[in-house]
């Protein structure tokens, strides 16, 4: 029996204050006590139900921690105010100067920056390896290394990793699985496959609106805990804390999420169906021709697609740049980074979202000039969307070049 993801958020019932049928956001830093021993009980970490100070906790964020808890089938969760942050202070959470951390190489770059060039200043070490080969995963462990990293479906070339072979690597050498499951929420449950701790950037799919960075980790209640310790946990002295107001709004937008990643997996479908006809170099999970469609049909949670993502390789930066403004001309989508809106959006990784990735490196993962990564919307009418867009194509004779 696979999970049901969207069951469970829908499960989960609020009375708000003064019985409204959203909880009651909560707008104060501080909270106050009816006794002494209560404050220093809290501090101590000993009072269940009682707040501090919302860095460390407020009501509104841990009802959104508990959606998303829910919705990952962990014990629990903590929200953070970016993804970054939520990243950053797991990482730093479970590793101490020494440690080693075993990472996919294909990882949003920003995850990939700050385990490469910040974490080191720390003495913390990273080997990046290729994900899909778990012999290779297994070779780069040593003796100090404490975290496996990997995102279940990877930004931007959407490698897909074999979660169940990556806990059971993680288990025999007594490592902390870590899943960021940006790219795949509701299709993907990585809990279900052995990880220990999931993170999402809440800022792509789940809030979808592109209002807002926020973040999420979620695990079992002794890690979160540990997170949130007055005395050494990184979210709580690292302070990347999200605000009441827009956890709120965030766990509003949450409530839609399981229809929008219907839409959005329909669409990417049809669309990476047609431009592979079309003879355009396409990577979707939901292809047949993707070297992990299998996987990812094993590990999914058939409702919810092969999500939102699809990248088109047109040979060029230049013209990867001249499709995408045309494309943007002709109002199909935004010339922009970031993913999981209503509206297309489409950017070239290369020169943005992955320019952190050394011009080398990305060459050898396959991240080529020509690239575009679209994060697909949820147009009603897709196959309008993709006339209009084939007719983009032949104007910058994308499409007759691929034919030659
Ligand atoms: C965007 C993104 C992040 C970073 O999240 P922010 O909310 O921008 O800090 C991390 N991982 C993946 C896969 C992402 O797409």
């Amino acid at each position: 029996m696979k999970y049901k993801p969207a069951n469970h958020i829908q499960d989960l019932q609020y009375f708000g204050e003064f019985g409204g049928v959203n909880p009651s956001i909560s707008d104060s830093s501080t909270y106050t006590f009816l006794s002494a021993k209560t404050m220093f009980d809290t501090f101590e970490g000993n009072a269940d139900g009682c707040y501090l100070y919302s860095r460390h906790s407020s009501p509104s964020n841990l009802y959104l921690g508990e959606a998303l808890a829910a919705m990952e089938g962990t014990e629990t969760a903590n929200v953070a105010a970016s993804g970054m942050g939520a990243i950053t202070s797991t990482l730093l959470q479970l590793c101490m100067a020494g440690d080693h951390v075993v990472s996919s190489r294909t990882i949003y770059g920003g995850t990939y920056a700050f385990l490469k060039n910040f974490a080191p200043r720390l003495n913390i070490t990273t080997s990046f390896v290729d994900i899909t080969k778990p012999e290779a995963v297994e070779a780069a462990v040593t003796k100090n290394t404490k975290v496996l990293y990997c995102e279940s479906v990877s930004n931007p070339l959407l490698e897909v990793a074999d979660i169940e072979a990556l806990s059971k690597i993680a288990k025999k050498h007594n490592l902390t699985l870590v899943v960021d499951n940006t790219f795949s929420p509701l299709s993907i449950t990585p809990k279900e496959l052995g990880a220990d701790v999931i993170i999402h950037s809440l800022t792509k799919f789940i809030n979808g609106s592109s209002d807002t960075v926020g973040g999420v980790t979620c695990g079992s209640q002794n890690f979160i805990n540990s997170l949130r310790s007055v005395n050494d946990g990184a979210n709580m002295l690292l302070g990347p804390t999200m605000d009441s107001l827009r956890s709120a709004s965030i766990l509003k937008n949450m409530r839609t999420l399981h229809i929008r990643m219907k839409q959005h997996s329909n669409n990417a479908m049809y669309l990476a169906q047609k431009f592979e006809e079309d003879g355009l170099r396409t990577v979707y999970p939901g292809l047949p021709s993707h070297p992990s469609h299998e996987l990812f049909k094993r590990m999914m949670n058939p409702d919810y697609g092969f999500g939102g993502m699809l990248t088109i390789d047109v040979g060029t930066l230049d013209k990867a740049n001249e499709l995408m403004e045309l494309m943007q001309n002709e109002n199909l989508g935004y010339l922009a980074v970031s993913l999981g809106f209503y509206k297309t959006l489409f950017s070239a990784p290369g020169s943005s979202t992955s320019s952190e990735i050394p011009l080398e490196e990305q060459k050898e993962m396959g991240l080529t000039d020509g690239l575009i990564r679209f994060s697909i919307g949820l147009d009603n009418d897709i196959e309008r969307t993709y006339q209009r867009m084939k007719a983009c194509m032949e104007k910058v004779e994308i499409l007759a070049l691929q034919e030659n």
